[in-house]
């Protein structure tokens, strides 16, 4: 079997993925996909499981040691029968049964992976590493959110997923694109190896209702300025790009990646660019 990535090398798989669970194409009306989203209390993570959990046949499982997200995203949850909600560090192995696994447990803005960067890298090599264990252990399919970070400081523009990247490797970002970076090849690996359904999203900036009002990034940066009476600033003028995602949409693409035939990865954002005033 041969998966065709959207930058078009060919993945070959060395193994056919292993049998998921026969709950995942049960014909009874109950609940028959039951779906794990690591870092579902984060700002991505509480939409997409409002999304998840609008379809009746979903149960959702969130995973996720509250570093950057909260309870308090996902109250309208909490009892509800298809809805489990567990303190966890994807560091840390995880036995759950599942037929999906949205893999997003990592913080995004520079502010928090930089605040403590070994256990940025641990949770983006090790807790990758974990859920594709898992993955590995029921027949999941693992989806993975990466970044537009991947591509560094790139010297090509616009961005495609054919494009490599130039990424320092022993910068103070670093823990956060390399971190990634290798999540990516821990996919593809798996892949290959074990035959593990994967799906790889490089997301570009994502602002919606229930981001870090201080989390660093231009967007908030931008409303908190105006918030406070406080003039408009960005970094080095003139010179820096952004494509910005509203969160719904982000959502919409992750669920069809998920759910479609592409491995990736793919870049989901915005088409256009805005350049810095
Ligand atoms: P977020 O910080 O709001 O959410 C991340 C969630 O992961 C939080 O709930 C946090 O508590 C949890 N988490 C962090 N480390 C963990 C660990 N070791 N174990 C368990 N849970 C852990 O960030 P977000 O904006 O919702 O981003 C979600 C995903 O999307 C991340 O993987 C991020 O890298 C990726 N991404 C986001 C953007 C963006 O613009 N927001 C851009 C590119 C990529
Ligand atoms: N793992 C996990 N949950 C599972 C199965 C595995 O967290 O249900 C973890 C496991 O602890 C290991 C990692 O995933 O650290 C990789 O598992 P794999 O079986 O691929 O490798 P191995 O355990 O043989 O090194």
């Amino acid at each position: 079997m041969a998966k065709q990535a959207s930058n078009g090398e060919n993945h070959s798989v060395a193994k056919p993925p292993p049998t998921p669970s026969p709950l995942r194409f049960s014909k009874f009306f109950q609940p028959n996909m039951r779906i794990l989203v690591t870092g579902g209390a984060g700002f991505i993570g509480s939409h997409l499981v409002d999304k998840l959990m609008e379809n009746e046949k979903n149960e959702v499982i969130v995973a996720d040691n509250f570093f950057t997200g909260t309870k308090e995203n996902l109250k309208k949850w909490i009892g509800h029968p298809r809805f489990e909600l567990i303190r966890h560090d994807v560091t840390e192995p995880l036995l759950v049964e599942v037929d999906q696994i949205y893999h997003l447990a990592c913080p995004a803005s520079p502010i928090f992976y930089k605040y403590n960067p070994v256990k940025t890298i641990k949770t983006n090599v090790i807790g990758t590493l974990n859920m594709l264990g898992l993955a590995k252990r029921v027949g999941a399919r693992i989806l993975l959110t990466s970044t537009s970070e991947v591509y560094g400081d790139p010297l090509v523009h616009p961005q495609d997923e054919s494009y490599w990247g130039n990424v320092n490797p022993i910068g103070v970002r670093s823990c956060y694109d390399e971190g990634k970076r290798v999540a990516e090849t821990l996919m593809f690996d798996y892949h290959r190896q074990h035959g593990i359904e994967i799906r790889v999203a490089r997301i570009f900036n994502t602002y919606g209702p229930r981001m870090n009002i201080d989390d660093g990034r231009v967007v908030s940066n931008f409303i908190a300025q105006a918030v406070r009476g406080e003039p408009l600033t960005v970094q080095a003028p003139g010179t820096q790009t952004r494509s910005f995602c509203y969160v719904s949409d982000m959502v919409d693409g992750l669920i069809r990646l998920m759910e479609g035939e592409n491995t990736g990865p793919i870049n989901i954002g915005n088409p256009g660019y805005i350049r810095d005033p």
